[in-house]
């Protein structure tokens, strides 16, 4: 535990006029407001309001960009009772106020300035809140908000309350419901921060505001800012907008940004102390909520297996600095599209000229487009243009460090060109693949050194899909494994490292999903009405929409391989054969399941589609029994990939159910649905399933949901996959 005071350095500058108060804790490499350095801020704000000479005051970090990472999430997981968690919100609150009532804004003597950057989330920014004025560091790193609502709980050291006072109801709620962080040229349109500052200016710009040498003036709110602050039908409105957005975003499974709505809108018309009262107690409560702790284990998760990368010696493994991609595809476009963004320098290779063309255009309008939101300054956007190199050669990798092919799905290919590029290649080079479902293993045989190749599949949008499976070969050193967890990291991305079993985990698991749904449809339900159903148990596209993105192509194809690997369960229904025949490939063809392009939006349904003669027109089933249907054979699968060991945990495991397949993240992934469900009822509806009509008679059924031998024996122990 660091020594009281050590956590806030207080220095005095114009002859103890001006005092800085800089948030250092000794103990954390990324600063929170744990315990002990909310504790020394407390005691610095003593030395403050005992002292009658400061006249201005700043918060800031031990970095331009390093300030506070907002407050500590493990300490959120530990948290016992709703009592316990109101009471530290209580003490947060009671802090931060101490610093309100110094500033003018709350009647005290003293100019008191946030002076922040980097990451500003969550308590970081109600502290900064606190304050008179906010400087936030005009650069890309700088990204500000309340994302609270993403744990499952709202902003409860007096965000709820400050927010609404400084931009009004709406645009307060437009932050605080969506959790969203604001990077710096869009909170200061957005009025969160009141000036930017080059980093290297911060501290001065800081000291002239508090010293008074620059004045700052907030914008005037506006007139309907003012009117529905004071007007209570106005709010009214407001707030059954709001409550409307959040239900369609939600479908009422997320109670966090209805209570943050509530007591945020109404901030403006109680006092303060009566606010944060409530926003105290609602913190209590949801902090406690088993969405919040579902919410807090899966960012925990992702941020244990970030960890991962470094070494032994606590050493992050070597960058990568020339990176090759070999096929300009949707994938090998998209992947060399980031490397080229994340700084490192990418040749793309295709044998197609049309493809890379493709793909070039592709990364210009992604890198305008982030450069138009300003989160890539010119001169990086041009850089990352710079970086991605096309050719149809074969010439100019030798001094690649990384290689990763996304061609073709067929091991005689991708084994051939991979055996001919390890001859281009330097000898220390990485060989990653993405193949979705072929075996690590098999491709790696007969290359010259195994142990320096992985597969790292990504998802399609690679743009957008926050998981990357790598996938751990026999032959994989720990080395190389570390290397591509931290690409992956640097990618942006949350590494989920796999064994080389077939589907790795998210496609595995995806397989009997989708092809429940298609047995369904055979047996008398609406594809559209299925999609509902899924999205009300929490699933972020129904399955038959998700087919579509996908591809039928490939979704027939991975579950083919699945098939040939793990036998019966995995046997797909026949129904889309005749559209994959027709061509009919999903919404890059203009026809799927649904129906696509000029004046329709999707609803509709393929006349190419057909039920099976002997279907009958109407389910008999119940949305229960569909729900089911198509959910526990995901848990049973799940079962079965961790009693295999395929990943370490079940945390990796629903983590990759939350971030691959967007696994209803408030009930925690696949696994943590089946605990908070009863492992013991699980197995019950499974057998159920499995000996109803529909399922047992066809081919594969009982198979599929016959549950799986560990399951049992978990359940028969009255255990949990959680433990
Ligand atoms: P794609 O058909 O869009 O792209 C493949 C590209 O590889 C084409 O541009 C083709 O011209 C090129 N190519 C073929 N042979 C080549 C060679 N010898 N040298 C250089 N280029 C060559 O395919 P895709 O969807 O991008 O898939 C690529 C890989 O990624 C496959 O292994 C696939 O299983 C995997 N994958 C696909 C998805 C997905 O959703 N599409 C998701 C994860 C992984």
């Amino acid at each position: 535990a660091p020594e009281p005071g050590s956590c806030v350095r207080v220095e005095r500058e114009e002859d103890g006029a001006l005092v800085r108060l800089r948030l250092d804790p000794p103990h954390r490499a990324n600063p929170v407001f744990d315990a002990p350095l909310l504790r020394d801020l407390a005691r610095a704000l003593g030395d403050v309001e005992r002292d009658p000479a400061v006249r201005g005051l700043i918060v800031c970090g031990r970095e331009p960009l390093v300030f506070c990472y907002g407050a500590d999430i493990d300490s959120i997981s530990e948290l016992e009772s709703v009592e316990e968690a109101t009471r530290i919100g209580r003490a947060g609150q009671e802090i931060f106020q101490r610093l309100h009532r110094l500033s003018r804004s709350g009647g005290g003597r003293v100019t008191t300035v946030a002076a922040v950057g980097g990451p500003v989330p969550g308590g970081a920014c109600e502290v900064s809140l606190a304050c008179d004025y906010i400087v936030l560091a005009d650069d890309p790193r700088s990204r500000i908000g309340l994302p609270e609502v993403m744990l499952g709980i709202l902003p409860g050291w007096g965000g709820c309350q400050r927010l609404p006072r400084r931009l009004g109801v709406p645009k307060a709620l437009g932050a605080i419901l969506t959790g969203k962080l604001y990077g710096a040229r869009q909170a200061k349109k957005l009025g969160l921060v009141d000036r930017l500052a080059h980093p290297v200016y911060l501290d001065r710009i800081a000291a002239d505001v508090a010293t008074g040498r620059e004045r700052l003036r907030r914008p005037e709110r506006g007139y309907w800012t003012w009117l529905i602050d004071r007007n209570p039908a106005a709010l009214a409105v407001i707030k059954s907008q709001a409550r409307k957005g959040v239900m369609e975003q939600t479908k009422g499974h997320y109670p966090a940004p209805l209570r943050a709505l509530e007591i945020a809108a109404d901030a403006v018309r109680s006092p303060l102390q009566e606010g944060l009262q409530r926003e105290a107690a609602a913190l209590g409560q949801l902090a406690l909520s088993p969405q919040s702790r579902a919410l807090v284990r899966i960012f925990r998760t992702g941020e244990a297996v970030k960890r991962r990368a470094a070494g032994a010696d606590g050493e992050k493994p070597a960058r990568f600095t020339r990176a090759a991609v070999l096929g300009a595809g949707i994938m090998g476009g998209g992947i060399a599209s980031l490397l080229a963004e994340k700084r490192i320098p990418t040749r793309l290779k295709d044998l197609a000229q049309h493809q890379l063309d493709e793909a070039q255009s592709a990364h210009e309008q992604r890198i305008a487009k982030k450069r138009k939101r300003r989160s890539l300054e010119a001169y990086q956007a041009d850089a990352a243009i710079d970086r991605l190199e096309l050719t149809r050669e074969d010439l100019g990798f030798a001094s690649c460090d990384f290689l990763i092919e996304a061609i073709a799905e067929r091991l005689d290919v991708k084994r051939a060109v991979l055996g001919q590029f390890a001859e281009f290649v330097g000898p220390d080079t990485v060989i990653a693949t993405n193949t979705s479902s072929l075996s690590v293993d098999a491709i790696a045989d007969g290359l010259p050194h195994p142990e320096r190749v992985i597969g790292m599949h990504f998802f399609n949008p690679v743009a957008k899909m926050p998981l990357v499976e790598v996938i751990r070969g026999a032959a994989t050193s720990d080395a190389v494994v570390r290397r591509v967890v931290q690409l992956a990291i640097d990618l942006g991305k949350t590494p989920v490292v796999c064994a080389d079993a077939p589907g790795f985990v998210v496609n595995r698991l995806l397989a009997p999903y989708l092809d429940e749904a298609m047995r369904l449809f055979e047996s008398g339900s609406a594809p559209a009405e299925l999609d509902r159903l899924a999205l009300g148990f929490g699933l972020p596209m129904g399955p038959f929409t998700l087919l579509d993105e996908v591809g039928l192509d490939i979704g027939a194809h991975t579950v083919a391989s699945l098939e040939a690997a793990f036998g019966e369960r995995m046997a797909p229904s026949k129904v889309l054969e005749p559209l994959v025949a027709a061509g009919h490939l999903g919404k890059k063809s203009g026809r799927g399941i649904f129906l696509y392009g000029k004046g329709e939006d999707g609803d509709e349904l393929n006349p190419a589609l057909r039920r099976p003669a002997s279907a009958p027109a109407v389910s008999s089933l119940s949305s229960e029994d569909r729900v089911d249907r198509m959910v526990l054979p995901m848990v049973n699968e799940a079962a079965r990939i961790l009693a295999e060991g395929v990943v370490e945990s079940a945390a990796e495991l629903d983590l990759a159910t939350v971030y691959g397949m967007g696994f209803a993240p408030f009930r925690g992934g696949v696994l943590a649905y089946a605990d908070a469900r009863g492992l013991a009822n699980v197995v019950e509806r499974l057998r159920e399933l499995a000996a109803s009509p529909e399922v047992s008679k066809r081919e594969g059924g009982r198979a599929r949901f016959e549950p799986c031998e560990p399951l049992v024996e978990l359940a028969a122990l009255g255990g949990t996959f959680y433990g």
